[in-house]
């Protein structure tokens, strides 16, 4: 039998694990420290459980443990940019940013990503596999060790699409959350997707305080189509009536991610047609110019046409902000670390 992943399980169901092993429930409580509070690398270093206990937890559950493969830190703005190896030898990557208001750290939720966004490197090879709640909780928890600094915010805009990996995603929010671990407010989680309605309409209902961004990149269902293949399965109609409902259910602004490609959606006919789009809609708009993979052939916006996409989404009223790009001398773009690393590593 597949052991259980320890590190995946909540307090609750850590009790009744301890109940189902023959040993008193503040056992679990004590797991728990260590894995979500103290991050424990390994049962081995539990200092206040007993060797007998700590050989139980060995043969009965699976503990997750990352290994950091490489760091690299940009030396314009701090940036770090972490790759893992997972114990099965799959890699993610993960980035550390410093900001004025503090940490925050950018996860996976998968080993690459089956969305095939056309401008994306996380998905040139398809999806391999879905992260355990423990293995995007182990992504924190090492840099934490590693900076020595407490991470305040969370993004999950990493590499793989969040709500195809829904149940994890949901187990990994709650672990993260809870008051008996890190304990990061809702409001300081945020989750990118490209746009599957039915999961976003989902997660609404479960009414979290979390900030929910859509990745939207393009204002007509024909352009998003050439760029996204989820366009294909929803329309901007039924996407913006989704966003609606979102905002309904957890009064929460939604976030546009829109990435700025030069002669694809940057001019100001694609700005005007985005304000009409959106108008009406409680939220606000982070311009991305796009960051160029090697294997397409998109090119940045210049930084003139950016300045005016802004200037004219505020003139119609729209809350809109260039996004910073952090770690630029560094892959700082989803999955181009990893993508670099493996074909180095094919090249021998
Ligand atoms: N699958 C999720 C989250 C991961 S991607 C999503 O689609 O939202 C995080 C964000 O980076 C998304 O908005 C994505 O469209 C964007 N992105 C991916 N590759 C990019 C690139 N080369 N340049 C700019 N933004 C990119």
């Amino acid at each position: 039998m597949e052991k259980k992943d320890i590190k995946s399980l909540t307090l609750t169901e850590l009790k009744e694990e301890m109940t189902a092993l023959g040993e008193k429930p503040f056992r679990a409580v004590q797991l728990y420290e260590w894995m979500h509070q103290k991050q424990a690398r390994g049962f081995e270093e539990m200092t206040n459980i007993s060797a007998a206990m700590k050989a139980k937890c060995g043969e009965s559950y699976l503990y997750t443990a990352l290994r950091i493969v490489t760091v690299q830190e940009s030396a314009i703005d701090g940036t770090k940019k972490y790759l893992f190896a997972l114990s099965d030898g799959n890699m993610v990557e993960s980035v550390w940013m410093r900001y004025k208001h503090g940490n925050s750290v950018c996860i996976s939720s998968q080993v690459g990503c089956r969305m095939g966004c056309r401008f994306c490197a996380s998905t040139l090879d398809g999806l391999v596999r879905n992260l355990s709640a423990s293995e995007m909780l182990d992504q924190i928890y090492a840099i934490t060790r590693e900076t020595g600094e407490r991470v305040s915010n969370v993004v999950v805009m990493g590499s793989g699409e969040p709500l195809d990996n829904y149940e994890n995603l949901l187990r990994f929010i709650t672990l993260l959350t809870d008051e008996n671990g890190l304990h990061i407010s809702q409001r300081n989680v945020t989750v990118s997707t490209c746009g599957i309605v039915p999961m976003m309409r989902k997660l609404a209902q479960e009414k979290l305080q979390i900030t929910l961004a859509l990745s939207l990149h393009a204002a007509t269902d024909e352009k998003r189509r050439e760029l996204m293949p989820i366009a294909n399965q929803y329309t901007l109609e039924e996407l913006m009536a989704c966003c609606a409902y979102y905002f309904e259910q957890t009064g929460r602004r939604i976030t546009f991610e829109y990435s700025l490609v030069r002669d694809v959606n940057d001019t100001r006919r694609d700005a005007e047609t985005l304000a009409a789009l959106i108008r009406g809609l409680n939220c606000h708009v982070n311009l991305i110019p796009v960051n160029p993979v090697k294997e397409r052939a998109y090119v940045q916006s210049e930084r003139q046409a950016v300045e005016a996409f802004a200037a004219l989404l505020a003139k119609k009223g729209i809350n809109a902000t260039v996004r910073r790009e952090m770690g630029r001398d560094i892959d700082g773009a989803c999955g181009q670390l990893r993508r670099r690393f493996l074909s180095e590593a094919e090249e021998g």
